[in-house]
């Protein structure tokens, strides 16, 4: 009997995810090809049709069709059950949020972007604060909506990583930060005695550029034939279906590495995009499991596989040939230093994987006070210094390279930032379960043989979609519960290394 029903379900969500293929092509277009004057009847072609697709999203119920899925499959253990019970989640979050409330709150975010941008740009929080205090009233008022436990901020995680709460999250960053303060003074100590290391800025024609990212994104396996890579400011991916994942990067004529990095951190986001079962295509099946989960494709790829040893081992050779200046005259040991420099900085975006974690766990904190309301809007500029200072031993010029560097919050995303540390963490842990199931991975990777490691994330986690929470694939992937321990082992031994620290 359900086996009916589900299907005329499956039906409407593919109807669904046709308008949201239109939906993401809009954006990515917006992103890659748009001229700039397309841009407001661009925003109201969105803005018409995120509506519809909001009223499509809760005719899903028109009939009761979901609902009385949800009351039959409710205890079963079966991917039609996982599949309707995780509908029925955003379904749930999406009803309880009135209309009204929703269009208000849209309409606050587009002003507040604008508003943000001019902030940024001039290092005058003072114009953003009285548009983020009203962010976060109703974000606070949306909490109250959804409901939660313990924090009015499980709520707003809950939104982008089904399940985690602060009661999860808080003793694991807690720990975390506790071992990379002292963990980074030391690397900066150590960093001060080395012998310099040479320059790589150089001449590096993008066309150049281009063929070599190329090379990289196919050797790591993503399907030239099923996703295409464009540029954009902000590199960012966008899977449509298995078959047609697009990625962006960005090239700096001056540095060839800057390309490579961001290139190589959203082919790991693509990889997992093509990786999805075709046939489960509009379903919670063919989805990715959560934006953590999510980013620990990209984080595993850009940082544990492609700023190791082996992965360098194999394409070191073949950037010194593609650019000879300078890459020729920097001896391996070298230009591997360079890749894994430590340097605590002001720019989230800009850091790097031992300093970078600290800058969520700051914006985590941050939040989560505003949500609880132990910290108000207007102390933020102060309290971003003081932690800046206390964390990362830096100080914050302005409000500009501080408190308003991040777009997050002006587009209302607030719960967000921490599932950035949650990919971080999951990429390590996963990566120390590849490792103990591949023992070969390494010698295969300094070959250039990326499948075995590629298959292992694919049939571990991609193919499943959404069938497991995140808490529980991590648990069926690894064999245990989400930890800081992979990660901050994974650090001490390379940058133990590298530094001797
Ligand atoms: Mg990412």
């Amino acid at each position: 009997m359900p086996s009916k029903q589900y299907a005329i379900l499956v039906d409407r969500l593919k109807d669904l995810s046709y308008l949201g293929s239109a939906l993401g092509l809009l954006h990515w277009d917006q992103e890659v090809h748009m001229p700039p004057a397309g841009a407001e009847m661009r925003a109201r072609t969105i803005g018409y049709l995120s509506g519809r697709t909001h009223e499509q999203f809760l005719a899903l119920d028109k009939d009761k069709l979901l609902s009385k899925l949800a009351v039959a499959l409710k205890d079963k253990d079966t991917a039609e059950a996982a599949s309707v019970r995780d509908v029925w989640r955003s379904y749930r979050r999406e009803k309880k949020l009135p209309v009204k409330f929703v269009r208000e709150f849209s309409e606050l975010c587009s002003e507040a972007h604008v508003v943000w941008a001019k902030a940024r740009e001039t290092s005058d929080f003072s114009l953003f604060q009285p548009l983020l205090e009203k962010i976060v009233a109703m974000k606070r008022q949306e909490a109250e909506y959804v409901g939660y436990k313990d924090s009015p901020y499980d709520a707003l995680l809950d939104a982008y990583e089904p399940g985690a709460t602060c009661a999860q999250l808080s003793p694991v960053f807690s720990e975390l930060r506790d071992f990379l303060q002292p963990f980074i003074r030391r690397i900066v100590r150590a960093a001060a005695s080395q012998p310099s290391l040479p320059d790589l800025k150089g001449t590096f024609p993008i066309e150049k550029q281009k063929a070599f990212n190329a090379l990289v994104a196919e050797k790591m396996g993503f399907s030239h034939a099923a996703g295409k890579i464009d540029v954009s400011t902000h590199p960012f991916t966008m899977g449509f279906h298995p078959q047609d994942v697009r990625i962006t990067t960005r090239y700096d004529e001056r540095d060839a590495l800057y390309a490579i990095g961001s290139t190589v951190h959203e082919v790991g986001h693509a990889l997992y995009e093509q990786g999805l079962p075709v046939e489960h295509f509009g379903t919670p099946l063919g989805e990715a499991v959560s934006l953590g989960l999510h980013e620990s494709q990209s984080r595993v790829w850009e940082n544990q596989i492609g700023k190791g040893r082996a992965f360098w081992t194999y394409f070191y050779p073949k950037l010194q040939k593609a650019f000879p200046k300078p890459f020729k005259r920097v001896v391996f040991e070298d230009f591997f230093r360079i890749v894994n420099q430590v340097r605590p900085s002001l720019i989230r975006t800009e850091s790097d994987e031992v300093t970078y974690n600290l800058h969520i766990i700051l914006r985590y904190e941050i939040e989560k006070g505003l949500i609880e309301e132990n910290l108000k809007v207007k102390d933020l500029p102060g309290i971003w210094k003081a932690k800046m200072k206390e964390y990362l031993g830096v100080c914050v010029p302005d409000d500009r390279q501080g408190v308003l560097q991040d777009v997050h919050w002006s587009g209302g995303s607030i719960g967000y930032f921490p599932t950035y540390t949650l990919g971080n963490l999951y990429a390590a842990q996963f990566y120390a379960a590849a490792l103990r199931e591949l023992p070969r991975l390494q010698t295969d990777v300094a070959k250039g043989r990326f499948a075995p490691v590629r298959e292992w994330l694919r049939q571990k986690i991609h193919v499943h979609g959404k069938l497991h929470s995140a808490q529980v694939l991590v648990k069926n992937v690894t064999g245990e519960e989400l930890s800081s321990r992979y990660f901050i082992e994974y650090l001490k031994t390379k940058y133990g290394e590298l530094y001797g620290v």
